[in-house]
């Protein structure tokens, strides 16, 4: 299995009805080995029209927060917890997010074994991490499933409420420090749901 198989199982994904509104679906993009994965919520519009992840104004804000904290964004694995739009942009159901990790998020983090994973927002921490909210994580490193995680706010709700613009480029800027020592930064120990998609 490699992570170009599973981007072929998601173009012709038909598993949930989300299969059914999409124009393009969304499997990610990025290297194979990349050291740090993020994980938004699913595609937007401008997402599935072209097919790639983080390209509309979240994305845009992303890749300007990434660039200033040094990242190049063409060395991470961008991807979300849905990989097909949910119309008018809701939020993905249980099911839809359940089907979806299973099939496909846990296998591409099994193979890219990234150093870190950025959970953007509250539908990748429940998911993932079984949080109800981004703020109660926000900001920490949770290892957790032989993954090291960081969460911060999704880049959409950081347009929607310019106070976290500040706090969403710190976190950033903190993840880079954590990536450069991360044996500084790493606590064991912690449960997450993702073991329930094993
Ligand atoms: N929001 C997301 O969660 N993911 C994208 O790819 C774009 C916007």
């Amino acid at each position: 299995m490699s992570l170009q198989s599973i981007a072929e199982q998601v173009k012709g994904c038909q598993l949930c009805p989300l299969s059914k509104s999409r124009l393009h679906a969304v499997p990610g993009e990025g290297p194979d080995r990349a050291e740090l994965m993020i994980v938004g919520e699913g595609p937007g519009r401008e997402e599935d029209l072209q097919g790639r992840p983080f390209v509309g104004r979240a994305g845009k804000l992303l890749t300007s927060a990434l660039e200033e904290a040094g990242f190049r964004r063409e060395e991470i694995f961008i991807t979300n917890v849905v990989k097909c739009r949910p119309p008018e942009n809701r939020t993905p159901t249980e099911d839809e997010r359940d089907i979806c990790t299973s099939t496909y998020l846990v296998r591409q983090i099994e193979l890219i074994k990234p150093k870190f994973i950025l959970l953007l927002g509250n539908t990748a921490v429940q998911t993932i991490l079984g949080e109800k909210s981004v703020s109660k994580v926000r900001g920490k490193v949770i290892q957790a499933d032989e993954n090291n995680y960081f969460c911060t706010y999704h880049p959409a709700a950081v347009l929607y409420d310019v106070t976290l613009k500040e706090i969403f480029a710190q976190d950033v800027k903190m993840l880079k420090q954590i990536l450069l020592n991360p044996d500084r930064y790493l606590r064991r120990g912690r449960q997450t749901s993702l073991e329930k998609f094993a």
